[in-house]
């Protein structure tokens, strides 16, 4: 199982959907929200569900691990992957938190924006609200500092093209590694 976790803004996405598209073994889970989809989004971005669908889920143990971020719930529903594949889980710090207690054997990714300013941008370009942004930033540099306290590698998001090759090579190694 690898994770990619890191602040928002910091191209988790789009280095998650890089790296499924050139490697077939691996397998990105899609995760439920309660967030509202945002304009333009994908509609195959989350499973987009109303709070009581997400609750009764929590209650039927139907995540793998869940947690409130700037007041929606995200989830990685408990599903099999087809055999042989290796799990890639796109999530926040406290999920990460969640995997590193469950899997130990999970390899923990945090991917960090180049800057403040870049991650701004990066937000600001995607449709986020005002009141979103802010709290995504103040939020930012506490992540940063927990996060480096539990990941296996740090990867800085200057480039889409060195974040996406620098990944792939710590997912490589790990292989390697567990061969
Ligand atoms: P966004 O609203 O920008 O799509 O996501 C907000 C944050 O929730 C991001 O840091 C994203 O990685 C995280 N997230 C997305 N899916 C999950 C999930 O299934 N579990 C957890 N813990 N966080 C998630």
């Amino acid at each position: 199982m690898f994770v990619l976790f890191g602040p928002g803004g910091a191209g988790k996405g789009t280095i998650a959907a890089r790296l499924v598209e050139s490697d077939p073994r691996l397998w990105l889970s899609r995760s439920w929200t309660t967030r509202l989809r945002r304009p333009g989004e994908d509609e195959d971005a989350y499973v987009f569900v109303d709070r009581p669908t997400f609750e009764a889920r929590v209650a039927a143990d139907g995540f793998f691990e869940w947690a409130e971020f700037i007041g929606n719930l995200y989830g990685t529903p408990v599903t099999d992957p087809e055999p042989g594949r290796d799990v890639l889980l796109e999530i926040d710090l406290q999920g990460a938190r969640q995997v590193r207690r469950l899997r130990p054997d999970a390899t923990l990714i945090l991917l960090l924006p180049p800057s403040p300013e870049v991650q701004e941008v990066r937000l600001r370009a995607r449709g986020d609200d005002e009141e979103h942004i802010a709290r995504r930033l103040a939020e930012g540099a506490a992540e940063e500092r927990e996060g480096r306290g539990i990941a296996d590698a740090v990867v800085v998001n200057d480039t889409v093209a060195q974040a996406t090759a620098d990944v792939a090579s710590i997912l490589a190694l790990r292989r390697s590694r567990a061969h």
